[in-house]
């Protein structure tokens, strides 16, 4: 196993069950973290908080993450940014780990794919500027929260209701 900013050795425990350590850091965001529509950007600081805990079975990891994410109102396309706390726990195995388990390799741990996992569950996946927001006129595009009495009314172009009739026709 490599090193990295998510790799963490856990001699210090020394495989006694009860033995625990807890960091506190600051750590630089890897490229791709969460998702496409809400992200947390590379290089941004995640504080970390971790306890890494040996059991009998491995070393349980649990802590909190806490990163900024950035991305765009799924119906308006506003910037909307939030400050999330991540809750991570995982168990790692010293030896016979499963398929989906992660195994404590040369006394190392690696809480890279624990940390994305748990981004992409704990970010929305339909981020919104505001739980009301109202989205854009399908008319013409404006965001109907910068005015909400937005409409067109009668001061619709002609041209364009005549357009709207022709497009509306063959549905009916
Ligand atoms: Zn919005
Ligand atoms: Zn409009």
């Amino acid at each position: 196993m490599t090193s990295g900013p998510f790799v963490f050795d856990t001699q210090v425990l020394g495989r006694r069950p009860g033995t625990e350590k807890s960091y506190e850091l600051v750590v630089d965001a890897p490229a791709d973290l969460g998702l496409d529509v809400f992200g947390v950007p590379e290089g941004s600081p995640i504080d970390l908080e971790l306890r890494l805990e040996a059991v009998m079975e491995g070393v349980l990891a649990t802590g909190t993450a806490s990163v900024h994410a950035v991305g765009e109102c799924v119906r308006c396309l506003e910037p909307v940014e939030d400050d999330v706390d991540v809750d991570l726990q995982e168990l790692y195995f010293y030896e016979g780990a499963g398929e989906d388990e992660l195994a404590v390799e040369d006394e190392m741990i690696d809480l890279e794919p624990v940390l994305r996992d748990a981004v992409v569950l704990a970010l929305p996946h339909n981020p919104l500027c505001d739980p009301d927001c109202p989205g854009l006129c399908p008319d013409c595009g404006f965001r109907l929260a910068d005015d909400p009495d937005h409409t067109h009314g009668d001061a619709i172009d002609p041209r364009w209701s005549a357009l709207t009739q022709l497009t509306e026709r063959p549905e009916e």
